[in-house]
C-alpha cells in the first residue's frame, strides 16, 4: 500500500449518539462484513458492552474503499472507549489516527462528552469531521445541532454531513470525506521501527495480541522486537490485520494498523501506550505520551463463602490477563476474613469487574463501599498513600489528609442550571465557570472531589435534570481538605469494612443516617444488636436491631409441606448474600449502604 491511500481514523461521540451503529454501516458498506455475518454492533464484542449499551474495549478493522476518483484505499478504523474511566486510553488510540468522525445525535446535539473527545481530539491535531447523525428522527433539528458545533466548538460546519446510520443515509458521503479530508499517514518507511501499542488483548495460544500502529518503519514475522518501556525483547510470530477478524499478512508497513504477535505471557509487559521498536536497531526515544495507569477508585472484594478464596483469586488473575488496568493484592478485614483490595480506573470499571467476576466465574462477593486514594502527612513529616479507610493512622499521627480533585464539565439546559449547582455545592464543588450555548443549554465548570463524585453523582446528576444532564471529569490533583474517619460498631465490634473516610462537616449528618439505615437492613435475630457510629472515641450515633425469636414454620400451621419448603428455599436465598461477623449477620446491602445516603 502507497502511504498515501492510507487514512486512519477514530468516530468520537457522547454515548448513544450512534458511534457503534455508524461503524458497522461503514463495515457493511466497504464489504468488510457480508450483510449476512453482520451481527448487530460488530465493533462492541463483550455482552456486557453490548446489554449496556456502552463501547468498553477497543477495536479496529481494516475496510478497503473504493472512492470516487477510482482509487482504492485503506482506511483504518479504531474504535475509542466512550466512558472517562478510560480516558488515557481514549488518548491512545486518538495518537494512533490523523482524522476523527465528530458524531453528534440530531436531537439532542452536543453532550459533555462530545465536548471532552472534541478537545482531545483537538490536542492530537486530528482532522475533524462532523457528522450530524439520526437526522430520520422525528426530533432531528441538524440546524440547531449545526450552530452548536459553531457556537461551543468553534468548528466550520458548511462540510458537515447529516447521516442517519439508521438507513444508511450519508454514509458515502462519510467515506468520501475521510479519504478527501483526512491527511495520510508520515513517517519515514526506512527509519527504524517505532509502533505505538494503542490496545491489547490475550490469546491463550498466541499469547498477548498487541494492537499496534506503525508510525515509522516496519514490522515483519521472524523480527526481535523490544518494548521501549520496560526494555523487554521478543521474536514477532505473526503480524497482521483486523478484517475485523485477525488476518495474518506477514508485514507491516508505516502508516499501517495491525497487530502483532510475540509470544508475550504478561500484558503487562506490552502496555497500552508503549513504543514497538526493532531490536537490532532500535529508535532512539520512544513516542510522546507513554504513562503508566494509575487506579483511581478501590474497593475490598471478599467471597461470601470463603471456599471460593481461591477461586476469585484464579478469577482475578484471569481478568488481569486481558486488562493492565486492573490492579489487586490480598488483604484481610476483620469482618470480612480474607478477600482482595482492587483498584479499578473509575466506578465503571469497578462494576464492569465485578459483573464479570459474578457472571462470568459465577462467584458469590461481598464488595465494600469504594474509595479513594488518600495523601497523609504524619506527624513525624512522612508522606503516604492510603487506599482502605481503615488503614488510616490514629487522628493524633496525622497531620494532613489531601484527597484527588477534578475538573468537572456538567451541560443541561438552562432551566436545571440551579438543580446542578446545588447539587455541586452539596458535594463540596467549588464553581470555576458558566457558559451559555445555543438552545438554552449551558456548560458548567466545576471542581469537585473525587470521593463525592463516586458518591453517586452520577444517579443524583441525572434524577434531578431528569436525565438531561451529561458529566465529563477528568483528575486535577490532590488537595488538603478537613477529613475525618467514621467507623461503625455493630454488637461492640468496629466493623473495619464500613469505615469510611469523609468530610468533618458532613460526618455527623452521615454517621446518623448510616446507622438508621443499616438497621433497616440488618435482620433481626435472637439478641439485640447495637450499631453505632463513631469518630475517634467519640459515638455520635446509635441505633438497636430489637431481637425477635424467628420461627418462620409456625406460620404453616404444619400442613402444606411444599409450601414449608418453599419458605426454607427462600430463606436460604435471602441467606446467600448474607456475611456472618461475629453472631451477627449481615447483607450485602450493607456494605453498599454508605453510597446511597443522601
Ligand atoms: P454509541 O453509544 O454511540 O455506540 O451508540 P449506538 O450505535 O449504540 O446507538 C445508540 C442507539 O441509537 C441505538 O439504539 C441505535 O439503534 C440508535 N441509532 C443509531 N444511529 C441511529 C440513526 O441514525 N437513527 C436512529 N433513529 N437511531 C439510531
Ligand atoms: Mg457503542
Amino acid at each position: 500500500w502507497d502511504q498515501d491511500r492510507i487514512r486512519n481514523f477514530c468516530i468520537i461521540a457522547h454515548i448513544d449518539h450512534g458511534k457503534s451503529t455508524l461503524a458497522d454501516r461503514l463495515l457493511e458498506y466497504t464489504g468488510a462484513l457480508s450483510e449476512r455475518e453482520m451481527t448487530n454492533q460488530v465493533l462492541d464484542q463483550m455482552d456486557l458492552e453490548r446489554e449496556r449499551g456502552i463501547t468498553i474495549k477497543m477495536q479496529a478493522v481494516r475496510l478497503n474503499y473504493l472512492a470516487g476518483d477510482g482509487r482504492e484505499y485503506q482506511l483504518n478504523l479504531i474504535d475509542t472507549p466512550g466512558h472517562v474511566d478510560f480516558s488515557y486510553e481514549v488518548s491512545r488510540s486518538l495518537a494512533a489516527c490523523e482524522g476523527a468522525l465528530l458524531v453528534v445525535d440530531a436531537a439532542q446535539g452536543i453532550e459533555a462528552q462530545t465536548l471532552a473527545n472534541v478537545y482531545l481530539a483537538l490536542d492530537h491535531n486530528l482532522e475533524i469531521i462532523p457528522v450530524i447523525n439520526k437526522i430520520d428522527l422525528p426530533g432531528a433539528d441538524p440546524e440547531r445541532v449545526k450552530r452548536e458545533i459553531e457556537d461551543v466548538i468553534g468548528m466550520d460546519t458548511s462540510e458537515c454531513v447529516l447521516a442517519s446510520a439508521k438507513s444508511g443515509e450519508g454514509v458515502r458521503n462519510i467515506l468520501e470525506k475521510i479519504v478527501a479530508k483526512i491527511p495520510p499517514p508520515g513517517g519515514l518507511s526506512q527509519a527504524s521501527l517505532k509502533a505505538l501499542v494503542f490496545d491489547s488483548h490475550y490469546d491463550p495460544y498466541k499469547g498477548v495480541i498487541a494492537y499496534i500502529r506503525i508510525i515509522e518503519g516496519s514490522v515483519s514475522k521472524g523480527m526481535q522486537i523490544k518494548m521501549m518501556a520496560t526494555g523487554k525483547e521478543f521474536e514477532v510470530s505473526d503480524a497482521g490485520i483486523f478484517r475485523p477478524t485477525l488476518l495474518s499478512v506477514g508485514e507491516l508497513r508505516t502508516g499501517e494498523v495491525g497487530f502483532i504477535a510475540a509470544g508475550i505471557k504478561n500484558v503487562k509487559d506490552c502496555q497500552v501506550g508503549d513504543t514497538v521498536t526493532d531490536a537490532r536497531r532500535p529508535a532512539a526515544v520512544p513516542l510522546p505520551g507513554y504513562r503508566k495507569v494509575t487506579p483511581m477508585v478501590y474497593c475490598g472484594l471478599y467471597p461470601v463463602d470463603n471456599i471460593q478464596y481461591d477461586d476469585l483469586k484464579d478469577a482475578l488473575e484471569k481478568l488481569k490477563l486481558n486488562d493492565a488496568s486492573l490492579i489487586y493484592e490480598p488483604e484481610t478485614s476483620e469482618a470480612l476474613g480474607f478477600g482482595f483490595r482492587c483498584g479499578f480506573l473509575g466506578l465503571l470499571h469497578m462494576e464492569i469487574i465485578q459483573e464479570r467476576l459474578e457472571r462470568e466465574y459465577d462467584l458469590n462477593l461481598i464488595t465494600t463501599a469504594p474509595n479513594v486514594v488518600y495523601q497523609i502527612t504524619t506527624t513525624d513529616g512522612e508522606v503516604i498513600e492510603i487506599d482502605n479507610p481503615s488503614k488510616l493512622p490514629p487522628a493524633g499521627k496525622v497531620e494532613i489528609i489531601e484527597e484527588p480533585f477534578v475538573k468537572a464539565i456538567i451541560m443541561c439546559p438552562k432551566d436545571f442550571v440551579g438543580a446542578v449547582m446545588e447539587l455541586c455545592q452539596e458535594r463540596r464543588g467549588t464553581f470555576a465557570d458558566m457558559e451559555y450555548m445555543s438552545a438554552g443549554r449551558v456548560i458548567l465548570t466545576y471542581n469537585l472531589p473525587l470521593s463525592e463524585i463516586i458518591f453517586d453523582f452520577f444517579d443524583q446528576l441525572k434524577s434531578r435534570t431528569r436525565g438531561y444532564a451529561s458529566l465529563d471529569y477528568e483528575l486535577s490533583g490532590y488537595k488538603e481538605s478537613n477529613l475525618v474517619k467514621l467507623d461503625i460498631m455493630i454488637a461492640g465490634e468496629v466493623l473495619d469494612a464500613l469505615s469510611v473516610i469523609i468530610h468533618h462537616d458532613k460526618a455527623y449528618y452521615r454517621g446518623r443516617q448510616l446507622v438508621e439505615k443499616l438497621r433497616g437492613l440488618i435482620p433481626r435475630h435472637l439478641f439485640e444488636i447495637p450499631i453505632q457510629a463513631t469518630i475517634g472515641n467519640h459515638i455520635i450515633a446509635r441505633e438497636t436491631v430489637k431481637a425477635v425469636r424467628k420461627n418462620v414454620l409456625a406460620k404453616c400451621y404444619g400442613g402444606d409441606i411444599t409450601r414449608k419448603r418453599k419458605l426454607l428455599e427462600k430463606q436460604k436465598e435471602g441467606k446467600k448474600r448474607m456475611k456472618q461477623v461475629g453472631n451477627v449477620e449481615i447483607p450485602q446491602e450493607a456494605f453498599m449502604a454508605v453510597l446511597s445516603i443522601e
